[in-house]
């Protein structure tokens, strides 16, 4: 990687827990660290996923796993199944904050206001009480195709993707019980990760980026329901992305700063902010197995006020289609089916008691989207197929590697199977996506946006 520019060194000099040589020298070498976490309703264990590679647990992150080599993820049908999602170990630190703040008794609304392209959002989905749902928002419209991809894959009923910019979430004032904002920021905690970032550095752009991050916590702090709790994060190690944005916070907004328990061979460094002694968490790649990280949370102090209600644009579907789609869904799914633009969508019932109001932002995606019904048929999505409430029991085909990564291009299949219709595509038991068996072919139903376009195999 290119050598650290002077002028970044120099703004690191005295910051909590910073040690030039064990900083400079991690920065030189050639080690890389993956780390994936599992999605917890569709893998359990991870040598199922990763049979040849040696894998070890990240401490803060239940399913959270190092891999002992890089594996081309790209290749891995298991990743176009949702099985995992790759994502860099000190942001997993969330889990941790997510346990040590949010009470598990009770359902959350969630929002994650700088979600793409979607690591902290899988992250929250999973570690939500049951009954909770999530807003996964994104204000760039290209990186919000994106999150929906990858919450596609993740599949599950309770996760609303919003194409917003964070002002928006005034309409809805009050009404989260738990923000995550983990801001755009100058990008300092990734330059071993992508070293291309490191020419881009600039201390205006840090001041720039400090900006932006007030701007954005102003506006979406409204939306925050006092007695809810913020988490707030970046990948910047710059005083004035974190600790002094910290207390810009405490001097604008009214909010009580939460401390969290780390246990000393985490070794994840305690800070404090120079005014307000707000808390802080600061992660250093020759401290931690990960790259650069701050975190830091607080609660909403005030009286809580119940947000109004709108009027709902999503109709329920009627009974009777309902029972058309019921057999594609695994008995006993807790959902609420609706319809929207004559499609089927699967919400799961908290997100369906909230639609009227979330229905004010421009959703890319809610819940699960199972199809569209005609007279004859239900044409199933691919988000179905990908979905944790979709049947077991339908049609499928077991598909080698080579025919798996022939149908993650959309390519041309030829099964030698006596199915008839739908089926699924599957690798190792795990959904890819929908082909319909014709006499005399099969159509392939992966959706072209999403198709593998990098030719060749993985290595073996
Ligand atoms: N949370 C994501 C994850 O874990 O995968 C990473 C988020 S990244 C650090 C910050 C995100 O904020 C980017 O997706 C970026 O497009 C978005 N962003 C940029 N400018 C923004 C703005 N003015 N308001 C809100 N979000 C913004």
């Amino acid at each position: 990687m290119p050598a650290l520019p002077q002028a970044f060194i120099d703004t690191l000099t005295g910051l909590p827990g910073y040690d030039a040589a064990a900083f400079l020298a991690v920065h030189q070498s050639p080690e890389r660290i993956t780390s994936v976490r599992l999605q917890p309703q569709k893998v359990q264990d991870v040598a199922s996923v990763f049979p040849q590679l040696e894998t070890t647990r990240v401490p803060w992150a239940s399913g959270g796993y190092y891999l002992s080599t890089r594996p081309s993820f790209t290749f891995d049908p298991q990743f176009h199944a949702g099985a995992y999602y790759v994502q860099e170990a000190s942001s997993m630190f969330l889990e941790e904050a997510l346990r040590q703040t949010i009470s598990a008794a009770a359902p959350l609304k969630a929002l994650d206001l700088c979600a793409a392209p979607g690591g902290k959002s899988t992250l929250i989905q999973a570690a939500l009480p049951a009954g909770s749902f999530l807003v996964s928002n994104e204000v760039i419209r290209p990186r919000a195709a994106l999150l929906a991809d990858n919450l596609s894959r993740w599949g599950t009923t309770d996760v609303v993707v919003t194409n917003n910019d964070p002002r928006d979430f005034s309409r809805l004032e009050g009404f989260f019980d738990l923000m995550v904002v983990d801001a755009p920021c100058s990008g300092s905690g990734l330059f071993r990760r992508d070293p291309e970032a490191v020419n881009e550095w600039s201390y205006d752009n840090v001041m720039l980026c400090s900006q932006r991050q007030q701007r954005i916590l102003a506006d979406a702090l409204p939306s925050l329901k006092p007695g809810g709790v913020l988490i707030y994060s970046t990948c910047s190690y710059a005083r004035e992305e974190d600790e002094q944005l910290l207390d810009w916070l405490m001097d604008h907004e009214q909010l009580v700063s939460l401390p969290l328990q780390l246990q000393p061979e985490w070794n994840i460094v305690a800070t404090e902010s120079p005014v307000h002694r707000a808390f802080g968490y600061r992660f250093y790649p020759d401290k931690v197995k990960g790259e650069g990280f701050f975190i830091a949370c607080f609660r909403k102090a005030g009286e809580a006020v119940p947000p109004k209600k709108g009027k709902q644009k999503f109709t329920e579907l009627p009974k009777k289609d309902a029972e058309r789609v019921l057999p594609w869904l695994k008995p006993g799914a807790d959902v609420r089916m609706m319809l929207h633009e004559g499609e089927v969508l699967l919400l799961s019932p908290a997100v369906a008691e909230d639609m009227p109001l979330l229905q004010q932002l421009y959703i890319r995606k809610a819940g699960v989207k199972a199809g569209q019904l005609t007279g004859k048929e239900l044409i199933p999505d691919h988000q179905l197929a990908l979905s944790t409430v979709i049947s077991q029991d339908l049609p499928g085909v077991e598909l080698t590697l080579e025919d798996a990564l022939h149908y993650l291009r959309r390519e041309d299949l030829r099964l030698g199977e006596p199915l008839k219709g739908w089926a699924l595509m599957r690798f190792r038991g795990m959904n890819l996506g929908w082909a319909k068996i014709l006499p005399n072919r099969v159509n392939n139903y992966y959706p072209k946006e999403m198709r593998i376009l990098k030719s060749g195999m993985p290595e073996t």
